[in-house]
């Protein structure tokens, strides 16, 4: 390893993604992905698009999803930018707006990979403190020296921010771009897509990872100004002309295309968190409201570390962040109406 990289090696932390057991004996409650399968539409689409053309390079701007995006939100195909999950998207997104002489600002508590992302890329960050509740202090964003991202609901938290206060932070940052993460909007939030025409300064970003059923396809956009756009495909194009393959671009396209199941999916795994959340308080368990397709909790009287290995000797697994100020929660993904009974079986046999 050259000197420049075991030295990075030893001051940064890079992220650490959730385990993704090859032993399907797990109820698997820790990645926040989706208990239900792709539309059956993607599927046939997949099938369809594994033939004789994949010797062939994939359309390097993916204009058949990106114009099936637009149409969707109402924008243009130029406002639409496509990457290789949202993780992607928001590393470019890192690489094209920010920069190492203007600090940057993201909660803390949030995703971790900002920080991860912020070190790599040399750029100086702040962070802003939760308030005592989790909520975002939004007064505390205002003024950026170099810009905003948040993810919108906020991740472990599951809270999310109204729209009058991503247009605060937008009003208040006219001169920075503010980039908000929506991994997790479909499972209840409002989009902050409306203001993408009001606002030049807002970068949109998606994944169909969670609601559309599809972390393992790995595709990702974002929604802007075509300018925000034109500055991502620069980076884009000057590392790899083509994020997303031949499949990944025809399953994804489906997947947007079909209403019925997302809609279908998506209520479903609301009206199991909800039932969810119930039987946790119900069970001495504190719940903070969510937005997303997972829980944050916390027991008064069991620690999150007990709870997180009783679960795990018992088959499920679930998310725990070695963080100061959530040592004693968990995140719990919103599984399978069966999966979450079992879940709620196996907790009362422990607490
Ligand atoms: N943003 C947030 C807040 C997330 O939790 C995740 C999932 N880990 C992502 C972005 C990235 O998702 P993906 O790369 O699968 O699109």
């Amino acid at each position: 390893m050259s000197k420049f990289w075991s030295e990075l090696a030893k001051s940064l932390e890079p992220y650490t993604p959730g385990e993704q057991p090859k032993d399907k004996k797990y109820i698997k409650l820790n990645t926040n992905e989706n208990p239900y399968g792709p539309s059956s539409k993607v599927i046939e689409a997949l099938k369809d698009g594994a033939n004789d053309n994949l010797k062939l390079y994939p359309d390097p701007n993916g204009d058949e999803l990106r114009k099936t995006i637009a149409d969707y939100y109402g924008l243009k195909d130029e406002q639409v930018f496509l990457g290789n999950g949202s993780d992607e998207v928001l590393a470019f997104s890192f690489m094209a707006f920010f920069n190492p002489n203007e600090p940057i600002l993201f909660p803390d508590i949030t995703y971790s990979f900002y920080k991860v992302y912020s070190n790599i890329y040399n750029i100086p960050y702040e962070e802003v403190k939760l308030n005592k509740d989790f909520s975002v202090p939004i007064n505390k964003l205002h003024h950026s020296k170099g810009g905003v991202i948040l993810p919108n609901p906020n991740a472990p938290t599951g809270i999310c921010l109204s729209l009058k206060s991503i247009e605060e932070i937008l009003q208040f940052n006219k001169e920075k771009i503010v980039i908000i993460d929506e991994a997790y909007i479909d499972f209840g939030g409002n989009s902050a897509v409306g203001f993408i025409d009001q606002y030049p300064n807002l970068l949109v970003v998606q994944t169909l990872s969670k609601s559309r059923s599809l972390a393992g396809l790995r595709v990702g956009f974002a929604l802007g100004h075509k300018d925000l756009i034109s500055a991502l495909n620069y980076v884009k194009n000057s590392i790899n002309s083509y994020p997303l393959d031949r499949l990944a671009l025809c399953g994804a396209v489906q997947a947007i295309k079909d209403e019925e199941y997302f809609q279908e999916t998506k209520n479903k795994i609301i009206e199991t968190r909800e039932k969810v959340s119930q039987e946790l308080k119900s069970m001495g368990f504190l719940v903070i409201p969510s937005l997303t397709n997972f829980i944050f909790m916390s027991h008064t009287k069991i620690h999150a570390k007990e709870l997180l290995y009783s679960l795990r000797e018992r088959g499920i697994l679930v998310r725990h962040f070695n963080h100061a100020r959530i040592d004693n929660h968990l995140r719990v993904t919103i599984g399978s109406e069966e999966e979450m009974n079992t879940f709620i079986r196996i907790l009362r046999e422990i607490v």
